[in-house]
């Protein structure tokens, strides 16, 4: 018996989630885009590759919580949204800033990649912002199948984006599409809406370098207080989680 064939082995693929530079919701996206594709029936889990900045653990809720190891292999942590995860923000002691050169914080990265995933069969990337070495690195060794860039409509991160997009390409790495996050401000007391970051403009930018639009995403301040809080809005089925159930239903059209 071919004992190495009959070994069960899992096609699993990942999926990076980047932008060009930080604060413009991509860990809140990558969160629930993970929720909204397990609730079309993938298996999904989450690695928190932004080692400088790992947010995921407070996002699924389970923070504080050491990821067990199985020979040196880690183990991903488990939560209430069955969104199996890894994070520096695991190992790292709460709060403890991680300030390490290249080459260690891409072994780091290795390890939570490299981890016991089991059945997963699709790993959501947290990517670092920005367009650095362990991007490209990580990109080169794991070949993620396609890569979200997320923009606010704003020109400057739309610049941005630009650059990650160019670095998703020199790694040669598909670009999915683009995300338009905090598009149009309604406020919670007229409900007026107003564009604080201009409006449209991520849609015009994929337009023009010929990628699909995959959606937008409302700013929000129930978002931002239902994803600080642990409690994704993709979860919850509420209204905010309705633009992200949609990205992801594009996402595995
Ligand atoms: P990044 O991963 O790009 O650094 P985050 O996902 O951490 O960005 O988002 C930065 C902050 O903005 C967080 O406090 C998050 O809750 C908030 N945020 C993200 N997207 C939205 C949105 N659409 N509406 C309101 N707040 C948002």
């Amino acid at each position: 018996v071919d004992v190495v064939m009959t070994a069960e082995k899992v096609e699993r693929r990942l999926i990076a989630v980047g932008s060009g530079k930080g604060g413009v919701g991509k860990s809140t996206l990558s969160t629930n885009l993970a929720i909204a594709l397990k609730a079309l029936g993938h298996k999904v889990g989450m690695v928190d590759a932004d080692i400088y900045g790992p947010s995921q653990p407070r996002l699924l809720n389970c923070e504080g919580r050491k990821p067990e190891a199985e020979g040196k292999q880690l183990i991903p942590v488990p939560n209430e949204y069955d969104i199996p995860v890894l994070s520096m923000g695991h190992l790292a002691k709460p709060g403890q800033a991680i300030a390490w050169r290249g080459p260690m914080a891409g072994k780091a990265l290795e390890q939570l990649i490299d981890a016991h995933w089991g059945d997963t069969e699709l790993l959501i990337v947290d990517m670092p912002p920005g367009t650095g070495d362990v991007q490209l690195s990580m990109m080169q060794n794991h070949k993620p199948v396609g890569a979200l860039i997320v923009s606010t409509p704003q020109d400057l991160a739309l610049m941005d984006a630009v650059r990650a997009v160019d670095l998703f390409e020199q790694a040669q790495i598909p670009i999915i599409g683009m995300v338009e996050n905090m598009a149009g401000y309604i406020c919670p007391h007229c409900g007026e809406v107003s564009d604080p970051f201009g409006a449209g403009g991520a849609e015009a930018a994929a337009k023009t370098m010929g990628m699909a639009f995959m959606g937008r995403v409302p700013l929000d301040i129930e978002i931002r207080k239902s994803s600080d809080g642990g409690t994704p809005p993709a979860y919850s089925e509420s209204l905010q989680g309705k633009a992200f159930h949609d990205i992801a239903k594009r996402l595995a059209a």
